[in-house]
């Protein structure tokens, strides 16, 4: 496979408009991480905001059984 040595067009980011994750009833770790974002929300740190964000997306769950 040959480098691309000419000019491209810019890759173009998709704007984030992903809804915010919904903490899961019942679970502790979504509870501390929803009241942790709500709190640097009101303190207008975003960046721990958004850190809240990935972590409610992303820590496991045990799966779901009838
Ligand atoms: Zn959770």
């Amino acid at each position: 496979m040959k480098a691309i040595t000419y000019a491209q067009c810019p890759v173009e980011l998709p704007l984030r408009t992903d809804p915010e994750p919904v903490p899961v009833v019942g679970c502790g770790v979504c509870a501390a991480l929803a009241a942790q974002r709500r709190e640097a929300r009101l303190q207008g740190d975003h960046s721990t905001v958004s850190d809240c964000n990935v972590e409610l997306r992303n820590h496991p769950h045990p799966k779901e059984a009838a």
